[in-house]
């Protein structure tokens, strides 16, 4: 490819809503445009990484016998309303009319579409086990879309859906995805861990979530450095032994009335009676703007201290509360807080939650907005869930580092995830719900077992450079850089020598198979190695008069410091 025919838009600011430094740097690369909240564009640079990462998910899943299919996105609901999911899913669930008033579903997933096809195509156990897969734009309404491509609304997914005969064919075919994406993530070049997450009522432990390491994850992962222990908060919690909070995720998400909450909302809310004393909570405020992206959070910890008197209330606001967590007396707290409408009131003074376990922990999740004084309201109020602080989330839950590791080899370490991959074992779920059967060897009607499988493929590349940056620019793995090498020469328009030489490496890594761009824009230095940086390309080839003079080029990676001069024969050899 050459720079003056392909499309290279960078930016020197970021947009005010990006948050994070994937959404700051691909926005700046010109990776990806908004469009709407949660819905960008992928542009040409953007593009060339995803469709790396894709080919290289398309080669794993067929080494492990995986077949692609691709299905619609706008599914008819009457597929939905089999399963009950057209009801039961919340408003992340995209339901759309056409012309006739029939009711349509973009797809978030597909369980239920491939089951339908797997009850029209497989008639037999002879035809088991099966696994089919498809690359395809799904759509979740998301409550709180941000961080550029980490949670989009529209985004790419991978998901896989096996079809077996008995459990413990189910049960290999899921072994066989675990390990292919064991395969997938050590190819990425990235920092991940395999953890064990919730698999519902079914399922047993047959249920991972690969976590790529960062400190900006929504996740928080437990595991224990001396051994293989390792599962996500929400796994690692159900397991503890004094769990006796109440159900939280999704099964607890109520959505309060906006601007009615009272103390008896509240108390309805979380299912607690108003009496119950307070051990701690959390709270965060959150300016949204007309498109429904966050632009601003505020997190407030107030920890209750002491039983019913709660005169001593520990406050903290986060991120920036200089000197961490102080406690204050409830004076203090009416007055730094009480009087500015918007803020939280002295919230939790009078406010019940439910003492969880003798040490501080949040009980509640996904809590839209409340108060506890009538008609006083906070709007966009949210607990417990989604606080980017890591240390906090370890402090107010119910595993905190320290505790015995389950497995009894050691002590739990608590670190951020994003979640870019889950296998998960699903039993007769959905084919039972639709009749999805096949003749077994006696000749009887059996329901196939399932698991489904998903790789968030626009996902990957923001986790990438949440691991991979600096402050010139992104560092791209090789394997899902958009281009592996970029070629710059220096007077490209002055010398006829530098031209040809430029050309004549280009033709030379082309037919090589390597993937590389010749910037022949004849932009100057300076500005044409920041933009190379800022994109991330993991090998720099400069060209000039003076090097060819002694027939040396130089090479930099985008890790180095400083350039290598090489000979010219020799730069095929590094960038491989
Ligand atoms: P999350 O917990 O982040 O909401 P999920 O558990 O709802 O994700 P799954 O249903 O397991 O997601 O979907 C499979 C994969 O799709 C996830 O592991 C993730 O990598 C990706 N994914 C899910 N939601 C989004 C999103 N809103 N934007 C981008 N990728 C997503
Ligand atoms: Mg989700
Ligand atoms: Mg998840
Ligand atoms: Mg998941």
């Amino acid at each position: 490819m050459k720079a003056s025919r392909f499309f290279v838009s960078t930016l020197k600011e970021a947009p005010a809503d990006a948050e994070v430094v994937s959404h700051r740097l691909m926005t700046r690369a010109g990776m990806i445009k908004k469009l709407g909240a949660g819905i960008y564009t992928y542009m040409p640079m953007g593009l060339r990484v995803i469709r790396k990462v894709e080919a290289i998910v398309r080669e794993e899943m067929e080494r492990a016998g995986a077949v692609e299919l691709t299905m619609p996105v706008v599914q008819p609901a009457e597929l939905w309303q089999e399963t009950g999911r057209f009801d039961k899913m919340g408003p992340e669930l995209m339901r759309i009319q056409d012309r006739h008033e029939r009711d349509y579903v973009v797809q978030p997933t597909s369980e239920e579409v491939v089951t339908d096809i797997a009850r029209q195509e497989i008639k037999s156990y002879k035809q088991l086990p099966k696994n089919f897969y498809q690359i395809q734009t799904k759509f979740r309404d998301e409550r709180r879309p941000r961080f550029g491509l980490m949670r989009g609304r529209e985004f790419i997914m991978k998901d896989a859906y096996s079809f077996d005969r008995d459990v413990s064919s189910a049960k290999a075919s899921y072994q066989v995805m675990a390990k292919a994406y064991r395969a997938i993530f050590d190819r990425f070049g990235l920092r991940y861990r395999a953890v064990a997450a919730d698999s519902g009522a079914i399922g047993g432990d047959l249920s991972e979530e690969f976590q790529v390491i960062a400190a900006t994850g929504e996740d928080a992962i437990v595991y224990c450095p001396d051994s293989d222990y390792a599962a996500n908060m929400e796994k690692a919690e159900a397991l503890a032994p004094q769990a006796t909070r109440p159900a939280s995720g999704k099964d607890a998400v109520k959505t309060p009335t906006p601007g009615k909450s009272t103390c008896e909302d509240v108390s309805e809310l979380l299912g607690v009676p108003l009496s119950t004393t307070v051990k701690s909570l959390v709270l965060a405020t959150e300016e949204v703007d007309d498109q429904g992206t966050v632009k601003k959070v505020q997190i407030w910890l107030l920890l209750v201290r002491g039983d019913h008197d709660m005169n001593e209330v520990k406050v903290g606001k986060l991120p920036g509360f200089e000197q961490g967590f102080r406690f204050a007396t409830v004076p203090e707290i009416e007055a730094h807080f009480g009087s500015k409408p918007g803020y939280l009131g002295p919230l939790g003074l009078k406010l019940p939650v439910k003492v969880v376990a003798d040490r501080d922990v949040a009980v509640m999740a996904d809590w839209i907005c409340g108060a506890n004084e009538p008609d006083f309201h906070i709007t966009g109020v949210n607990w417990g869930r989604d606080l980017p602080e890591p240390d906090l989330v370890a402090d107010i839950r119910n595993v905190v580092a320290g505790d015995a590791s389950p497995d009894g080899k050691g002590v739990l370490a608590i670190e951020r995830g994003i979640e870019v991959g889950h296998v998960f074992y699903l039993g007769t779920k959905y084919s039972k719900a639709m009749a999805a059967t096949f003749l077994d060897e006696g000749g009887k009607s059996q329901p196939m077992e399932m698991g489904c499988y998903g790789i968030g493929i626009t996902r990957l590349p923001a986790a990438a450079i949440e691991q991979n940056h600096d402050e010139r620019g992104i560092i791209w793995p090789d394997a899902i850089a958009p281009f592996t090498v970029v070629v710059c020469p220096i007077g490209m328009d002055r010398s006829a020598e530098v031209k040809a030489a430029a050309e004549k490496l280009y033709d030379e890594l082309l037919a090589a198979g390597v993937d590389v761009i010749l910037d022949d824009r004849g932009e100057r230095p300076g500005v044409m190695f920041a933009e190379w940086e800022l994109i991330g390309v993991p090998h720099r080839v400069v060209l000039s008069d003076r090097g060819l003079k002694e027939g040396t080029v130089e090479y930099q990676h985008r890790r180095d410091t400083a350039a290598t001069k090489v000979a010219v024969q020799e730069v095929a050899g590094l960038v491989r």
